[in-house]
């Protein structure tokens, strides 16, 4: 959709077949909750912001950065994601090349498999990674590659964990890649000794480290008195993942990529598992707060309140200058799993800002009982939407802000408004209280930046032309 067409269109109609995962809350005395339509394939010709299966695994464990990751299919496939989350490690940058076995026509007709067996024992022999992961794609599914053959052959014949990934990108959403991911994970955890891991130990299942999040959550806990044992996947290591069955919880921040996998441990290992987010002052403290609470040591809750007083002391004269100039804005929210949405809903409110429009590619009718409880009347919530749709819906709220990943970006620009990247492309971190000055910070400056002067935004264009035509 061109910038110039965008603002003398007509508002698109919803595909009927996408009517029931739209719904407008309702005021204060109508708003019954109801069950969206949720979870399921895309509608055909939609064309969704999803991605594709295989991307939902290489997503999750991409941040491994000591293990070699081969996909296993056409050069677009391994193109698509070539460093896809710019995930930060803090050693080994081996997880930042994009491997492929560069399948062609003749491979097609006569299998892949010779060819990736070469490619990982190649790969293995010039980097000498801790593990290999090989990630299937969707010929790789049509022509029936025996990938697990040839990695437990590799792994035979080199000594470490050679482990495939069921993600045939035709094959189901992006959740059933999370899914694919959380089982090759699963396969390496508990293959590593737990000698001398403390008391308080714990893992954290679904921070990625993108622009260094991890390290900030950390270094929280550990000022409270908590080991954090392995994180997945954020500047992760192949040990470290091994002696995962060790820690005594899981914290489970993005639980649409991980609550499989804690699910999978605590039947396997008796590990409980929390689900917390780490975005925004409330959610973080709590998260903090129910960690602590958890080992029912009083000096580690001690230790949680001192130091959520002190960030927040720190933090809330800024935040309060940024609320002053925020207040009253309105945002859109489209991201990939729902209890991110939950966070930003809190987090806008913090900074005086009305959620508008709010959805995600992956939530679940759990989910979406929530996003209504907690949103305003009026609100539009919506499940894995598309370009047209998320413009439609900006435009009608006249949202002055949209949160989103890359594939939002190029929508809010064009309609005129600001962005913030909350995915795979932001350089600040957002998690944590520093996060969440960063978070305003990074509003501010984008919904009043005196570039909007210059591109007005297209909702106010398409009032304009509205009112000029009656
Ligand atoms: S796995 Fe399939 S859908 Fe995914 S990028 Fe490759 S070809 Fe496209």
């Amino acid at each position: 959709m061109a910038a110039e067409t965008m603002d003398t269109m007509e508002l698109p109609d919803l595909i009927p077949e996408r009517e029931r995962q739209v719904l407008r809350k309702g005021d204060a005395q109508t708003a019954a909750v109801v069950d969206m339509e949720c979870n399921k394939a895309s509608v055909a010709g939609s064309v969704s912001q999803r991605a594709c299966v295989f991307c939902g695994s290489r997503v999750v464990l991409y941040p491994i950065s000591d293990a070699i990751h081969l996909v296993h299919g056409p050069i677009g496939c391994a193109a698509y994601t070539w460093d896809i989350r710019g995930a930060l490690s803090s050693g080994p940058q081996l997880h930042r090349n994009s491997f492929s076995t560069d399948l062609r026509e003749m491979d097609v007709i006569y299998g892949g498999e010779k060819k990736l067996e070469a490619a990982l024992m190649e790969l293995i022999a010039k980097h000498r990674p801790n593990a290999a992961f090989v990630y299937s794609t969707c010929i790789v599914g049509i022509i029936g590659d025996d990938v697990d053959a040839v990695c437990r052959r590799v792994s035979r014949a080199t000594g470490i964990p050679v482990l495939p990934v069921n993600s045939e990108g035709f094959k189901g959403t992006k959740r059933d890649g999370y899914r694919a991911a959380c089982d090759a994970l699963f396969n390496l955890v508990g293959t590593e000794p737990t000698e001398g891991l403390g008391p308080y130990s714990i893992n954290i299942l679904g921070d990625f480290n993108l622009a260094g999040e991890t390290w900030i959550i950390k270094e929280y806990l550990r000022k409270i008195g908590i080991d954090v044992v392995a994180c997945m996947t954020g500047d992760a290591r192949i040990q470290d993942i091994g002696r995962a069955h060790g820690a005594k919880l899981n914290l489970v921040q993005c639980s649409g990529s991980m609550i499989y996998l804690a699910q999978n441990m605590q039947k396997r290992y008796g590990i409980p598992f929390k689900r917390v987010s780490f975005f925004g002052i409330e959610d973080m403290a709590a998260a903090l707060y129910e960690t602590a609470q958890f080992f029912g040591a009083p000096e580690l809750m001690d230790r949680a309140r001192e130091l959520v007083r002190g960030e927040i002391d720190g933090i809330m004269p800024e935040l309060k200058r940024y609320r002053e100039k925020l207040a009253g804005k309105k945002a859109a929210v489209y991201v990939g799993g729902a209890f991110k949405a939950f966070s930003l809903v809190r987090a806008l409110r913090l900074l005086g800002m009305q959620t508008a429009v709010v959805g995600s590619q992956t939530g679940d009718k759990d989910d979406y009982r929530h996003l209504q409880e907690i949103s305003d009347p009026g609100t539009i919530i919506v499940d894995d939407s598309n370009p047209l749709e998320l413009a439609r819906f900006c435009m009608e709220k006249n949202v002055d802000l949209f949160i989103g990943g890359v594939k939002e970006r190029p929508i809010a620009y064009k309609m005129g408004i600001g962005f913030c990247d909350h995915n795979h492309e932001r350089k600040e971190p957002l998690a944590g209280f520093v996060g969440m000055l960063n978070f305003a910070k990074e509003v501010y400056g984008s919904v009043c930046s005196p570039v909007w002067k210059l591109t007005p935004r297209c909702a106010e264009r398409y009032v304009q032309r509205k009112e000029a035509v009656s």
